[in-house]
């Protein structure tokens, strides 16, 4: 009797990696489109991170995402697909191509893609924007904002050398600004991106007084957990459209279902309230 072929295999990497939601949302699409593979999630703890990475063509996978906290590591370690992502250091999507590991970082996509899907009529090169953070995340934001040529990038954070290294390493129009220095820089900004790690489950909130930004200013918090911010709960309040981190986690999800999978998944209303269930769950 012949053996049924094994169907493709993705996953997600992470240590832990039992948060992720990406299972969810490849294994809605493979439902969706009908197509045979699998999503799974797996525990790589840092000190086997080079060996399951040196091994990975024979794990029976076609490709994976990378989460905390391997991003930065795995960087190291394979080939980059593109120079962006050489620039920023961190990866969190892979795939074998004729047996050669290669890696994208798709965050600064998907926030971008969000940001585009919330409010199709913001156009970052027509405006000032203002960055909190200076983690990893924040680095993709920042770029993905400079190649949409925004005009200027002011970059705030709590260890003001981050951001001065953050700017340094991007150049123009990225510019590091006091945290004193807020009330300044929100009143010339067109957009508001909290993408420090402040408002999450087991944090302080972000205490950002929001009265200098102007009225038609745009609020984004990539923080997804939990979806509504004290910030945004705020800038709702005050007026100010207000797009919540949910949107980046489903559309940095698509570049590699596609990549893998062969096709272009939609992020539908359907598969955003399947998250927001879970997320409230
Ligand atoms: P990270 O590399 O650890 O960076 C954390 C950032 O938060 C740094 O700028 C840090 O400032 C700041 N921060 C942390 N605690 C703070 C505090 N008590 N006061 C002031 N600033 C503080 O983390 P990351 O990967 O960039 O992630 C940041 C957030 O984005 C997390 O909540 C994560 O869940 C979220 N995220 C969302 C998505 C999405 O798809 N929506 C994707 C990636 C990340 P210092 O430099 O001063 O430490």
């Amino acid at each position: 009797m012949s053996r049924a072929p094994e169907q493709p295999r993705a996953a997600v990497i992470g240590w832990p990696v039992a948060h992720s939601r990406s299972p969810l949302i490849h294994n809605y699409w493979l439902d969706l489109y009908r197509i045979p593979g699998r999503y799974d999630r797996i525990a790589v703890a840092p000190e086997d991170l080079a060996a399951f990475i040196a091994g990975f063509a024979e794990q029976g996978l076609i490709g994976c995402n990378v989460t905390v906290p391997h991003k930065e590591q795995v960087a190291r370690l394979v080939s980059i697909a593109d120079p962006e992502t050489r620039r920023l250091g961190s990866v969190n999507t892979l795939w074998l191509a004729d047996g050669t590991l290669l890696g994208t970082s798709t965050d600064g996509h998907g926030f971008l893609a969000s940001l585009r899907q919330a409010v199709p009529d913001f156009h970052a090169c027509e405006h000032d924007v203002l960055v909190l953070g200076a983690g990893g995340a924040a680095r993709a934001i920042v770029a993905a904002l400079q190649s949409a040529s925004a005009r200027r990038i002011r970059l705030a954070n709590r260890t003001a050398e981050r951001a001065q290294r953050l700017a340094d390493d991007l150049g123009a129009p990225v510019v590091p600004v006091p945290w004193a220095g807020l009330p300044d820089a929100l009143a010339a900004s067109s957009l508001l991106v909290n993408a420090t790690a402040l408002g999450m489950t087991g944090k302080p909130p972000l205490a950002v007084d929001l009265s200098p930004l102007p009225s038609d200013a745009i609020v984004a918090d990539i923080v997804y957990a939990p979806l509504e911010t004290e910030l945004l709960k705020t800038a709702r309040a005050r007026g100010h459209r207000a797009i919540d981190g949910l949107g980046m986690l489903l559309h940095q999800a698509v570049p590699g279902f596609e990549r893998w999978f062969g096709l272009k998944p939609e992020v539908t209303p359907e598969l955003r309230r399947l998250i927001v269930r879970d997320l409230a769950g």
